[in-house]
């Protein structure tokens, strides 16, 4: 088990992979059309055995998300990828430690609110 340069612990992270992959679902939920679709993305959970034809499904569904959906779950999968490297939590230009609070309302964010305010004030 890695114990980290995050700041999140073992408790923390499993909200927040819960979090995120509820923000995924939500996400991929705004592009269901049919019910074998929304089959696909029930069965569609990370560890799960997907058959081809639900993987089939899945690729549709991402398909057809687009501009700032698409970069959205880019954000959301890149953050469960930080989980699961220990890097989650921490601000990408300074280092410092992204308050919880901020995490909970956007759990996939890469900046503290710092450095977030600079970014966009650029
Ligand atoms: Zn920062």
């Amino acid at each position: 088990m890695m114990v980290g340069k995050g700041q999140v612990d073992e408790d923390r992270s499993s909200e927040f992979r819960a979090l995120l992959r509820e923000a995924r679902h939500q996400l991929l939920r705004t592009v269901v059309v049919t019910d074998d679709e929304l089959a696909s993305l029930a069965a569609h959970e990370p560890g799960a055995l997907v058959e081809d034809s639900a993987r089939g499904a899945m690729a549709d569904l991402l398909a057809r998300l687009e501009g700032r959906e698409r970069h959205e779950l880019d954000e959301i999968q890149a953050a469960q990828a930080r989980l699961e490297t220990g890097s989650f939590g921490v601000c990408e230009d300074c280092g410092g430690a992204i308050p919880v609070p901020r995490l909970r309302a956007v759990p996939w964010a890469r900046h503290c609110v710092g450095c977030q305010g600079r970014d966009e004030r650029r």
